[in-house]
């Protein structure tokens, strides 16, 4: 089953309420992200409203079970509406890909009065989550976190600084891997933390390159107090948990950075059949007809590797590798399609008139968002030779 969009996006879905589902997307993008976006990611405004009308739409729960409020979609389905969202504003599909991620250590590992307790309200009642691992000295190496979490009595209490956090100081939920243990990856153990709990800060946002509309901010645990019915998983489980979320999470990535791709070749195409230079639309010169042609090209590579990653996840088979290289090969291409697209439409492209010139800088922080692309190549070689021996 096929469907396009405007432009031509060929799309094979499993089923006809997938075709719907990204019908409605579609046009949530078209009035409802887009015409504000510009405006908006230049004077820094996050655009709070869009999630609440994404959760009312039943779209900030996706590939989660209805039971607890999800779209219980498969993830090939998920993907493709996400690349919708972040085509037409990077902030929002981004924003939706951290949601989802954050929402995957209760979805996974929490036991069923967990989920009945919090999934409800995280999938479709309005909430926005964050995912917190890094921190200011743990970065690529996330396993060295110090953010401590001490039992003291029926509770947790917790103190450190997490970094680099998307929706830092304005989710409702934090899910926060935290050291309850010894040092490494065996001593972390997962939490979920309300966004109000007394002694949770933020500093104020990162000044970014790009992406100015998505608040990006340390949060700072200042004896934070967690009841133990918010561990989320086995004391000593949250870094694999952390890891396992990743790995769906990279996908969204990959969609995302394809959707940001596909926005750049649509303004490219659309200015070199308008453009005239030597009396003739630039879209005549062959010099820019391969420029395109290449484009074109590495987002269909693009697309067709984060599906069937996708597809292997949905069939419940293996797909850690393959989203390594979907997220390493689309964020890749997006950083090439939105480089050229700012080359095709010459001085004009280096403007704030034309969108490129921002496309190009929010697709520089994909390369380095969950997981650098030069870990991703760490993921991909440890599939091939095994680990590293020291
Ligand atoms: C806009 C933005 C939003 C983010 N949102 C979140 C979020 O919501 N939650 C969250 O937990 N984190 C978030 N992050 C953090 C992000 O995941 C980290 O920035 C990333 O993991 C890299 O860590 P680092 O910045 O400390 O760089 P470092 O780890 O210090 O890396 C510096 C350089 O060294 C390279 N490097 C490091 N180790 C190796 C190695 N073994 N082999 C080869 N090269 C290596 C890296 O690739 C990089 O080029 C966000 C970051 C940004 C910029």
């Amino acid at each position: 089953m096929t469907d396009s969009t405007a432009d031509g996006v060929e799309r094979r879905l499993p089923t006809d309420e997938a075709r719907e589902l990204l019908s409605l997307v579609r046009d949530i993008a078209r009035r409802e992200i887009a015409p504000r976006a510009a405006e908006e990611e230049a004077t820094g405004r996050f655009p709070r409203e869009l999630f609440a009308l994404l959760s009312r739409s039943g779209l900030l729960g996706l590939p989660y079970d209805p039971e607890h409020g999800g779209g219980g979609q498969p993830y090939e389905v998920y993907l493709q509406a996400l690349e919708e969202l972040a085509a037409a504003r990077l902030t929002v599909g981004l924003g939706v890909s951290v949601h989802t991620l954050a929402c995957h250590a209760l979805a996974g590992f929490g036991t069923d009065d967990q989920r009945a307790a919090h999934l409800p309200a995280m999938l479709g009642g309005g909430l926005l989550g964050a995912y917190c691992l890094s921190e200011p000295s743990a970065g690529s190496d996330a396993a060295a976190l110090r953010t401590r979490a001490v039992r003291d009595g029926g509770d947790w209490v917790v103190d450190g600084t997490k970094a680099w956090i998307t929706h830092g100081g304005i989710a409702d939920f934090y899910t926060v891997m935290a050291r309850t243990g010894g040092s490494g990856a065996r001593g972390i153990t997962a939490f979920l933390v309300p966004g109000d709990a007394p002694g949770l800060g933020a500093a104020p946002p990162e000044r970014k390159m790009g992406m100015k509309g998505s608040p990006t901010a340390q949060l700072h645990f200042d004896g934070v107090r967690i009841a133990d019915d918010r561990r989320l998983g086995g004391e000593g489980q949250g870094f694999a948990i952390a890891l396992d979320a990743l790995d769906s999470g990279r996908l969204g990535i990959a969609a995302c950075a394809v959707g940001l791709a596909q926005a750049a070749l649509d303004e490219a195409v659309a200015y070199a059949r308008e453009r005239r230079q030597f009396g003739r639309p630039i879209a005549d010169f062959q010099g820019l007809r391969f420029l395109l042609a290449d484009m074109a090209t590495r987002i269909e590579a693009g697309r067709a590797l984060y599906l069937e990653a996708a597809r292997l996840r949905d069939e419940g088979r293996p797909f850690g590798r393959r989203a390594a290289m979907a997220k390493l090969f689309c964020t890749d291409a997006a950083m090439q399609v939105t480089t050229d697209a700012v080359q095709v439409l010459g001085g004009y492209g280096y403007t704030a008139d034309f969108p490129v010139e921002r496309y190009l800088r929010e697709a520089k922080m994909l390369q380095i968002v969950e997981g650098t692309n030069q870990i991703q190549r760490v993921v991909i070689a440890r599939h091939l030779v095994g680990p590293e021996s020291r």
